[in-house]
């Protein structure tokens, strides 16, 4: 298998350009977050490494741009079909290197699954327009053209649904794609997709992965800015590193799409069935650890369910299973490295010495951590208003949907919100009130499906996923025809 050697027992995977997996001078090592073992060694791959693969890219861009829409719809759909086949063992490699459990590594392939068979049809969607033109006989349109070379920076949380969306739209519009995979999860978030991609019969060049080093994203990243073929950014992960690369996209002028966290809020009022409230609360705060960027970080809950609500919730957090995300009964995994694990130490920690109380949770057993509940928090704690990836939830008592409404709006992130209520006109009415990128009526904070436009307001970037990406993708000309 030329995609991976074997090294004193260990696997040790290659990165992937212009259709061939290059030797490489040096590797590194990813951990498995639950044993924190070495889980396998991968291409630490330098600037050279990354101008290689945008030169590939580059090199396959006319003749992917000029393929059928019918031929790329067809190499879509066998991708599906390869995602399928290699289900069970993917599963393990999400789990072992990213953490995740079970059911949230097959809950990702299905989503895969739908985007690779959606994303046939997009294909057929770029269209244009005729205009009307002044001067007689002249065929005045509006045609959409793929921008060229795309680099996508892809995470490690949702590692392998995220990597794939970060380039099935830009691949749908036309564009040849450089993933640059995080350094967490290089196998999950980038290999994965360039093997599939491979396995389904694209053609050499259209997708290519450059897997690095911790530290060395910013020498990989400043071959993107400073190569003139590479035409977009598009990038999903943190707000302090989205900043910085957008700045930088700003000088190259180059177009960037930035999918980032959240703080997403929760609202349930009191005439809802709190046993669902309850369910939803638990799902929407502790899904993946709390390491998603939709997971519900403040539930607001009005003051007459207020106790019963949080005794419930604790009840259910306390009753959620821990540990191997391999066993398939594990709803709590690990989080994804140490570091993580400190830092969520340290917010819960300056929440406490702040006046905060810990309902349940609040300690870690190695890199799992338990689901934790925090009431009587302060505004001024970070655990307040910043995003933190970890299975930590607050509860707030509201006395109204107004109340509840303004604290929900405080943040200025704005990617997801819940209301849960007995009365869907009301939460239709409330939902028009919030400022974030999706309101969902009771229904989760985090809930996916490929067809919606997925995507932040305010801080939590700009962009949308699917089929509402593809402008994002191309650029739209002016094609003016004098047939007189
Ligand atoms: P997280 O903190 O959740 O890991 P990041 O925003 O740090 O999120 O990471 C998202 C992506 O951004 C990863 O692919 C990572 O390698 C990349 N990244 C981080 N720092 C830089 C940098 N200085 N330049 C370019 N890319 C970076």
């Amino acid at each position: 298998d030329p995609r991976r050697v074997t090294v004193f027992g260990m696997t040790e995977h290659r990165h992937h350009r212009g259709g061939e997996w290059p030797e490489h001078s040096a590797a590194f090592e990813v951990h498995d977050p639950y044993t924190g073992e070495v889980f396998a060694t991968v291409a630490a791959c330098d600037q050279n490494d990354a101008r290689l693969a945008v030169e590939a890219a580059a090199e396959a861009f006319p003749a992917w741009a000029e393929l059928s829409a019918e031929d790329k719809a067809t190499l879509f759909l066998r991708a599906a079909d390869v995602v399928e086949r290699r289900r069970a063992e993917i599963a393990e490699t999400l789990a072992r290197e990213t953490g995740c459990t079970i059911f949230f590594a097959n809950f990702q392939q299905d989503l895969v699954k739908q985007e690779l068979r959606q994303a046939a049809n997009w294909v057929y969607l770029p269209k244009g327009e005729i205009l009307q033109s002044n001067v007689p006989g002249t065929y005045s349109t509006a045609v959409r053209r793929p921008l060229g070379v795309v680099a996508s920076f892809t995470p490690w949380n949702g590692a392998n649904v995220l990597a794939w969306r970060a380039v099935l739209s830009p691949l749908a519009a036309g564009n040849t794609v450089v993933v640059k995979p995080s350094e967490l999860a290089p196998i999950s978030a980038g290999l994965i997709v360039a093997e599939i991609a491979e396995e389904a019969g694209f053609p050499p060049g259209v997708v290519n992965v450059v897997t690095h080093a911790p530290g060395e994203a910013k020498a990989i990243a400043d071959e993107f800015f400073a190569n003139p073929t590479v035409r977009c950014v598009n990038f999903i992960g943190s707000v302090k590193t989205a900043r910085m690369l957008a700045e930088r996209a700003g000088r190259a002028l180059k177009r960037s799409v930035m999918e980032l966290g959240g703080y997403n809020p929760m609202i349930v009022l009191d005439d809802v069935d709190l046993d669902y409230a309850v369910r939803t609360g638990a799902f929407s705060a502790f899904f993946h650890q709390g390491q998603i960027c939709m997971n519900a970080r403040k539930i607001l809950v009005q003051r007459g369910i207020y106790s019963e609500f949080v005794e419930r919730l604790a009840e259910r957090a306390r009753s959620l299973p821990m540990g191997d995300p391999k066993d398939p009964a594990t709803i709590i995994g690990p989080l994804i490295t140490p570091d993580a694990v400190a830092t969520v130490h340290a917010r819960v920690a300056e929440a406490v010495s702040a006046g905060a109380r810990i309902v349940t949770g609040g300690r870690s057993d190695g890199q799992v951590f338990e689901p934790t509940i925090l009431v009587d928090v302060p505004d001024s704690c970070t655990m307040s208003y910043e995003e933190t990836f970890g299975p930590v939830v607050i509860v707030q008592p509201v006395d109204s949907a107004d109340e509840a409404v303004e604290i929900a709006n405080r943040p200025l992130y704005g990617l997801t919100s819940a209301i849960l209520t007995g009365d869907t006109y009301r939460g239709f009415e409330l939902a028009g009130r919030i400022k974030c990128g999706a309101v969902h009526v009771n229904i989760p904070t985090i809930d996916d499906e490929i067809q919606a436009p997925i995507g932040g307001v305010r801080d939590s970037g700009w962009g949308r996923t699917g089929p509402y990406s593809l402008h994002d993708f191309s650029d739209l000309i002016w094609v003016n025809v004098q047939s007189g």
